[in-house]
């Protein structure tokens, strides 16, 4: 016969499989709000989270429930919020002028919000009634409530990341997804063992009031920080629904449950610390570069061998809880450890491949409460993660274990100035001198970097090619696959700025055009454009795909001084003789030049 675990385990193939297909039909354009999406799909633990809230398990586990609850809650609220404002901005150009009717996804968030509120209070009223509403608190209503609103859901997923295939279709596959979601929730609601609301209320009012915040105030540029917060909050939500199950039964749990309760208790807890340590390095409240010490791979190889082991022990003789403790214990040391020696600008790689860990232990979860629908989008969200950090590496043309173990991106300043000093003089131009320039050409390739989105120029850069447009030059973006911190993270920034996506041209497309381009604007991109990554055999970088600027008629650069990308690397570009430099912030320069133009 074939078990519950068989199943679940049938489950979490095919809806791997799935999800790897259905995720490798995502455009580059939109991998920054697929990340997003998948994030606040990975909410889904919110509803294991409800059940250990609302159960009668103990003190204990209440509380650690009401905190899972308020991190999903967080998530999925924030994270829907996110990716519709993110999709809303993709137009194409006819779309631009074509006012839109736009759907009121923030009124519609507070209706479902208002609806949750009234199911929960219709079921506190049952549940005060007592015996005169039996037909309520029958188990066959809800075991069907909860079977079909799962099944209901996991349809709704599934056709919202389909729907990320295209920029027409996203925002409405979101919408479904997140419909999908309130069935999920408003179906756990009915669990036989809820038999209090108060401690889910106060979580979802917790929860959508961080989470709502952040999905409508972070700025843009914050994205991929938003998103490294996000899966630290998932993931904590996994490991304590997961010290919540093994305190509750005192380690008396069979081997079929333990296994997946030790990695839920111990991936979720090395993605919540490693996830912490990326956003703090993004957000620069860290030093961005690789912290690394002698022998340090071997020691976190140790470690991790340690946390293994340990699990193995448990799986055998689960009644061992000083033993489970130190070992999700030493989890969280991990991830600590697994993101120091990584540069920062290597953290998109690490927030994808956490990203997919905290799918896993969403999907362990489902496997210890033996509930399909996150076992489901725990598969998805795991292929989700661990798609892009391919896609990131093959970019980068570095490997996983590379990015995970390299401490890429630690620069030897002494040799870096030596190099620089070596290569000879590089030519400065002024705002004014560029703007005559510019005012002589017939076609202009923008080329966009981290450096744009730090200086937050991607107004300044979209204004600028809407007056180079309105004189008749032909204007195309181009963006490299791991331009800025995020697959594409200059997707996003430049829809907010309003830019037609059909502006924008992958490296593929765009490639061929360089010769044919009298000026290339380089807005705060330095690694994308090295030649070196194709002459230099000796370089870090040898081997990366690049957008071909050298081989443009002039190229002008607009970065704040000669320092190096996050590579480290000194780019050979700035000392071709065509290529000129406009030194200071992006967003002062840019205005400069639109205004020199102007005039
Ligand atoms: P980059 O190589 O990091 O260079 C950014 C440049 O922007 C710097 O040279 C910096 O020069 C300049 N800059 C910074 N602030 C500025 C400001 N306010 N105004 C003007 N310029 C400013 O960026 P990139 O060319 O976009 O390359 C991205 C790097 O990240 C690549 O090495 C890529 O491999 C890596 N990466 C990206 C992803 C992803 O998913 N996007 C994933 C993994 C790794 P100054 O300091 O002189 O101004």
């Amino acid at each position: 016969m074939t078990t519950e675990l068989e199943i679940g385990l049938y489950i979490f193939m095919l809806a791997g499989f799935l999800g790897y297909h259905v995720i490798t039909r995502v455009p580059p354009l939109l991998h920054t709000p697929l990340m997003s999406a998948t994030n606040a799909i990975a909410g889904i633990s919110l509803v294991g989270s409800l059940v250990v809230a609302g159960a009668d398990y103990g003190p204990v586990s209440t509380i650690l429930g009401f905190i899972a609850v308020t991190c999903s809650t967080t998530n999925v609220v924030g994270g829907f919020l996110i990716t519709d404002r993110m999709l809303s901005m993709f137009k194409k150009s006819e779309e631009q002028t074509v006012r839109q009717k736009r759907f009121p996804f923030g009124r519609a968030l507070v209706a479902l919000i208002i609806l949750g509120a009234g199911v929960i209070a219709f079921l506190y009223w049952v549940q005060k009634r007592g015996e005169g509403a039996e037909w309520m608190a029958h188990p066959t209503l809800h075991a069907e409530t909860l079977k079909y609103s799962y099944i209901f859901s996991a349809a709704l997923f599934i056709l919202g990341l389909k729907g990320l295939s295209s920029p027409k279709y996203a925002r409405k596959g979101m919408q479904a997804a997140a419909f999908g979601m309130l069935m999920a929730v408003v179906g756990t609601l009915f669990h036989p063992e809820i038999v209090t609301y108060k401690w889910i209320v106060l979580g979802f009012i917790f929860g959508s009031i961080v989470g709502g915040t952040m999905g409508l105030k972070i700025p843009m540029t914050a994205v991929p920080q938003r998103t490294a917060l996000s899966h630290s909050l998932g993931a904590l939500a996994a490991c304590l629904v997961g010290i919540s199950e093994y305190f509750r039964h005192q380690g008396e749990l069979g081997a079929v449950v333990m296994l997946p309760l030790g990695f839920e208790g111990v991936v979720g807890g090395l993605t919540f610390t490693g996830s912490l340590m990326a956003a703090a390095k993004l957000q620069e409240l860290l030093p961005g570069h690789p912290i690394t010490y002698k022998g340090q791979n071997v020691f976190n190889l140790t470690l991790l061998a340690a946390i293994a082991g340990s699990l193995i022990y448990l799986v055998v003789a689960p009644a061992a809880p000083a033993l489970f403790y130190l070992m999700v214990g030493l989890a969280f040391v991990f991830g600590f450890l697994l993101v120091i020696p990584i540069g920062a600008a290597d953290m998109p790689v690490v927030i994808a491949l956490l990203n997919s860990y905290g799918g896993l232990a969403d999907a362990a979860m489902g496997f210890v409460l033996m509930n399909k629908i996150q076992i489901i989008t725990g598969s998805l969200d795991g292929t989700s993660g661990f798609v892009l950090s391919l896609l990131m590496c093959r970019a980068m043309n570095r490997s996983a274990l590379n990015v995970l173990f390299g401490a890429f991106g630690k620069v030897d300043a002494e040799e870096s100035a030596r190099a620089t000093e070596a290569r000879g003089t590089v030519r400065s131009i002024s705002p004014e001198e560029a703007s005559v320039l510019l005012d002589s050409v017939r076609s202009v390739i923008i080329v966009p970097g981290y450096g744009m989105a730090v200086a937050q120029a991607q107004h300044g850069v979209a204004e600028l090619a809407r007056l180079l447009m309105k004189q008749g030059i032909n204007v195309k973006y181009a963006i490299h696959p791991v331009a800025g911190r995020m697959p594409g993270h200059m997707n996003v920034l430049l829809a907010e700025a309003n830019v037609p996506y059909d502006h924008l041209y992958t490296m593929e497309q765009i490639n061929p055009y360089f010769p044919e381009a009298d000026i290339a604007l380089v807005v705060g991109a330095n690694d994308v454009t090295n030649p070196a990554a194709k002459n230099n055999k000796n370089s870090p970088l040898y081997g990366m795909p690049i957008l071909e600027v050298d081989r443009a008629r002039s190229i002008i650069v607009l970065k704040r001084s000669l320092r190096p990308g996050f590579s480290g690397v000194d780019n050979e570009l700035y000392y071709d003789p065509k290529c000129m430099l406009l030194f200071g912030d992006a967003k002062d320069s840019l205005n400069k030049l639109f205004a020199a133009l102007k005039s």
